[in-house]
């Protein structure tokens, strides 16, 4: 029930490292990828190409069908979370609500986007994707542009503003050791030199 898809459509294995989907214009490629985009929980419809979420169901849900509903299934057997071996995420929408399932537990958007979070994937980055027509924008840009972009999307540039301000700290607690050197040498050192 998901946008051009009208019946139960299972993909997968997808290969650990790298998968490409291929076929002819139309067929449905980058529904799929809206279909990912969607169960984990993207806040942006446009990035779905919708600007309701009528229109994610099959044919606006003016057919016979009258939900939408994705399954994301991930193989957790090196316990990255703690939630069992396998973790199942599911989106439907019917009669335009949302509602999310964590392996079978009722679960809100913020509840999935904390989920993808605690294991690195932001999905709400905005170089998470990189859509259709930006391929050329990504090929042009600058090694530093690259660079910013992939530790983005690695979810590394959180911790750039940490690193800041352990820099901070450590140059005004440096200042501070300078400060009791020269006390040292100043004044103390002086005096216990008189005093022996
Ligand atoms: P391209 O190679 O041009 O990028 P694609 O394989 O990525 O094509 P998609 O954009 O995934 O194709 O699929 C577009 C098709 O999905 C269109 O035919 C469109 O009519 C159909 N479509 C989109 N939304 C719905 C919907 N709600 N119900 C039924 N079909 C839909
Ligand atoms: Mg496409």
């Amino acid at each position: 029930g998901f946008k051009s898809y009208k019946s139960k459509v299972h993909i997968g294995q997808f290969d650990k490292y790298f998968n490409a989907i291929t076929g002819l214009n139309g067929s449905g490629k980058s529904n799929i990828f809206d279909a990912i985009c969607f169960v984990m929980g993207i806040s942006s419809l446009s990035h779905m190409r919708a600007s309701n979420l009528q229109e994610l169901i099959f044919q606006n849900g003016k057919a016979e069908v009258k939900k939408a509903n994705v399954s994301i299934i991930f193989t957790n057997t090196s316990n990255i979370l703690d939630l069992g071996d396998e973790i199942i995420v599911t989106r439907t929408i019917y009669e335009s609500k949302s509602k999310f399932l964590i392996n079978g537990k009722n679960s809100t958007q913020k509840d999935i986007q904390n989920l993808f979070l605690s294991a690195g994937l932001n999905i709400n980055n905005p170089h998470f994707l990189i859509m259709q027509g930006k391929v050329m924008k990504v090929v042009n840009m600058s090694g530093i542009d690259i660079l910013g972009l992939l530790e983005e999307a690695s979810g590394t540039s959180i911790y750039e503003s940490k690193k800041d301000s352990s820099i901070k700290m450590i140059n005004k607690k440096e200042n501070k050791l300078i400060e009791v050197d020269r006390l040292l040498n100043e004044y103390v050192s002086p005096k216990l030199k008189q005093l022996n």
